[in-house]
């Protein structure tokens, strides 16, 4: 199975009918990039780099973040990279269970994390954006913020990195001018609100694993509701695509780096829906790649909206076992 899957390494990501498509990969330590450089990936479409601040009491310096920084983009051959600002707080904590304020809430996923603690956090912050700047001198880097949920968060962050542009521009220590800006699309209210974040940032990018979470109200990383994650509920469908949509109204890249994207049985339907940048362990790559490549949009046996208004479990199975044909 693994070697007949080799075959699809060198071909370019591409549905039969000739839409091509943007495969890259997530990583979450130093060392994936070598397993990502052989996958067949197209870049790095989320680079998580809670890992710096992990096990350890004091965050990490600038110098530290920019050699980490630097190593990847390096040995990804120029190709993208799409760095994460520190992603700490609820399932992701500091030291064991310890968050950054050192205090307990009921509702840590609802609470102080992502853009919100880089935010509360401005000196720790701006270290990381520097780093993250000065190290697009050195290849390819765009740079994206987690879990937005307000247009104040979005304005907010893109003027502390403005500010830290200035701060290099003064140092003359370069960076490059044009660095593209994200904003992840992780929160129902912000998916709804996709057409007014789009107009303020370069790409978006849909965090499933936390949009699944926040939507249908289940903790992602408690066994008990497991059963009720579910990407293909109506309710999950419709944000995404709406997130999609707003992309194309404003001609911003829109993205997917959850889970969901590495999952072949969702390909086919992502596709349909007009997704065309996939971010995903590198090991799903060349299964999802040969999903796309064996894909005729023009002529899917299933109409996405009618996916999209069903919500009877069992029909919705059938349907995705039709878009999907027999081998899926
Ligand atoms: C997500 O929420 O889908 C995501 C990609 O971010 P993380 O899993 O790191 O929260
Ligand atoms: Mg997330």
């Amino acid at each position: 199975h693994i070697s007949s899957l080799s075959r699809y390494k060198s071909q370019p990501t591409k549905t039969r009918d000739g839409k091509s498509v943007t495969l890259l990969a997530n990583a979450e330590l130093p060392e994936d990039v070598t397993t990502i450089s052989s996958a067949g990936a197209q870049g790095i479409g989320l680079y998580r780099t809670e890992f710096l601040y992990m096990n350890r009491l004091s965050p990490p310096e600038e110098e530290e973040q920019l050699s980490a920084y630097r190593d990847v983009v390096e040995g990804m051959n120029n190709q993208p990279v799409t760095i994460r600002t520190f992603d700490l707080g609820a399932d992701k904590t500091v030291d064991g269970g310890r968050n950054l304020n050192q205090t307990v809430v009921t509702n840590p996923a609802l609470g102080m994390r992502a853009i919100r603690l880089c935010l509360s956090q401005p000196a720790m912050f701006r270290t990381q954006l520097r780093a993250i700047l000065r190290a697009s001198a050195f290849g390819k880097i765009k740079i994206m913020f987690p879990m937005i949920s307000t247009m104040n968060e979005l304005l907010q962050a893109k003027n502390l990195l403005e500010q830290c542009k200035q701060e290099l521009d003064k140092e003359h220590l370069e960076y490059d001018h044009h660095i593209e800006v994200g904003a992840m699309i992780e929160i129902p209210a912000s998916a709804v609100c996709a057409e007014i974040f789009a107009q303020q940032v370069d790409f978006l990018s849909i965090g499933t694993n936390d949009l699944i979470q926040y939507t249908l109200a289940i903790d992602r990383i408690d066994d008990h509701v497991n059963y009720l994650y579910d990407p293909l509920h109506p309710a999950v469908l419709r944000l995404i695509y709406m997130t999609l949509q707003a992309g194309k109204l404003h001609n911003v890249d829109v993205s997917m780096c959850g889970e969901m994207a590495g999952d072949p049985r969702y390909t086919r339907l992502l596709l349909a829906m007009g997704l065309e940048n996939f971010s995903m362990h590198p090991n799903a790559i060349l299964e999802v790649k040969q999903v796309i490549n064996e894909t005729n949009l023009n002529e899917l046996p299933v109409n996405t909206l009618d996916i999209m208004n069903t919500s009877d479990p069992l029909e919705l199975d059938l349907l995705l076992e039709k878009i999907n044909g027999p081998s899926h």
